[in-house]
């Protein structure tokens, strides 16, 4: 069954100099469980496809529904993991990762045990009182996908979310991150530009063109993963 399809999805901006196509009638069908990798040149709508799935934009042309509804706004069933690590500089790393639980509504208690969950998920239960300036680019990442995770999100959006940090530390990520997943069974849309990172996460392997962006090829890979 489909945890995600995007179906003919077409982006356009307005801007001063004219309108930018950002994607180009892509059609893509994520099954639960799967992870998929968009992988494509910097420039060919990698961002765009990922917030149009999240919600935060709507598409000029084409369908997107995530577990079967269409996606008209945010939700915060569906966990997102960005590039730059979009943590609250002014809160510390346990009220960062407690963020998405307090929207929610999830009562304290219930709150601070899932909390203390996941930073021992992400092995920062040391640095629970820590603000984000005290913490390495890997640590923010963890952080990062900490909060992303704390929801209990169906679907988890990753945008580069290990582009910030050195490649000791990526390979140490993804190795996390492919822990977490196969323990937890959910379904990833992850984007990069990196083709080892891709081949080294990923059931399968979308790849987009240049500007603007479409679809050029699928290829399985989870037969030749370790
Ligand atoms: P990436 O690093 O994935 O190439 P960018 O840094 O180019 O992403 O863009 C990040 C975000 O900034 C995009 O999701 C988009 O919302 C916004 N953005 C990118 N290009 C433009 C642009 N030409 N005009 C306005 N906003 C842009
Ligand atoms: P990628 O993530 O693959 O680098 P993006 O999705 O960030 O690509 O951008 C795809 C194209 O759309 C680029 O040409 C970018 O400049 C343009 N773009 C992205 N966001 C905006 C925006 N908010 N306004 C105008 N152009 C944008």
């Amino acid at each position: 069954d489909a945890a995600i399809t995007i179906d003919g999805v077409s982006k356009q901006y307005e801007g001063e100099g004219g309108t930018t196509t950002a994607l180009r009638e892509i059609s893509l069908s994520v099954s639960s469980g799967e992870f998929v990798t968009v992988l494509g040149p910097s420039g060919c709508g990698k961002t765009t496809l990922l917030r149009l799935v999240s919600g935060l934009e709507s598409p000029t042309d084409g369908d997107i529904t995530v577990a079967g509804k269409l996606v008209q706004v945010p939700d915060p069933n569906r966990g997102t993991v960005f590039q730059a690590y979009h943590l609250f500089p002014w809160l510390t790393v346990r009220e960062n990762v407690a963020f998405g639980l307090v929207e929610q509504g999830v009562p304290d208690a219930e709150r601070q045990d899932r909390v203390q969950e996941m930073l021992e998920v992400i092995g920062l239960s040391n640095f629970a009182d820590a603000y984000p300036k005290e913490l390495s680019g890997g640590m923010k990442q963890r952080v990062g996908l900490a909060r992303a995770l704390a929801v209990d999100p169906d679907i988890l959006l990753m945008d580069e979310p290990f582009g910030s940090v050195d490649m000791q530390t990526r390979r140490q990520l993804q190795h996390e991150l492919i822990h977490i997943w196969r323990d937890t069974d959910k379904t990833v849309l992850f984007v990069t530009h990196d083709i080892e990172e891709a081949v080294a996460l990923s059931d399968r392997i979308v790849v987009m063109s240049g500007t603007p962006g479409c679809v050029q090829a699928t290829v399985s890979v989870a037969e030749s993963r370790p």
